[in-house]
């Protein structure tokens, strides 16, 4: 069903920064004479109405995560993920690399999606925090991170260009 969306042009979600089709957007906010649209996710919205220009500062939301952050979370959340799904961080990764979804996964398997997505919100929040705590991110950043796995489009699912180019690489 993306697949549609992607040919229009897509709105940024302004807390997530996930790509969102403006004519099936659930949420969607009037600030300053604009109309931003948001994920599925209620909180995205909610967290931009209680301080807009928190995450329009192109400044502080645009920053790039750390690498090495992004690898350590990646890792974390796979396996996270690998032990709900009950399959090895081998297989999920292999699955992965054969551009399956983390939402196949989970109806495939019977996996409760809301308790997998608590396990990796968890996961990713002990990652998170000390790096806030040591300054490698801003709080900023991780809650965009945390908002994204909330909404179930999280760290966890690579780029799709990114997992083939791993995929490319390991041949
Ligand atoms: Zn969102």
């Amino acid at each position: 069903m993306r697949d549609v969306g992607q040919a229009k042009e897509a709105e940024r979600d302004p807390v997530c920064g996930m790509d969102v089709d403006p004519s099936t957007a659930r949420h969607k906010l009037e600030h300053r004479g604009t109309t931003y649209y948001f994920c599925l996710n209620p909180g995205c919205p909610e967290a931009f109405k209680a301080d807009p220009e928190k995450y329009l500062d192109p400044k502080r939301s645009a920053m790039p995560i750390d690498p090495t952050l992004r690898a350590s979370l990646r890792a974390a959340q796979q396996s996270v993920l690998a032990s709900a799904l009950g399959v090895s961080a081998s297989y999920l990764q292999s699955q992965l690399h054969a551009g399956r979804t983390i939402s196949n996964l989970v109806k495939e398997k019977g996996t409760d999606e809301s308790a997998l997505r608590s396990a990796l919100r968890n996961s990713a929040q002990q990652v998170l925090d000390p790096a806030v705590r040591n300054g490698t991110l801003t709080e900023l950043q991780e809650d965009v991170v945390l908002h994204r796995i909330e909404a179930g489009h999280g760290q966890v699912q690579p780029a799709p260009e990114r997992a083939v180019e791993r995929a490319a690489n390991e041949m």
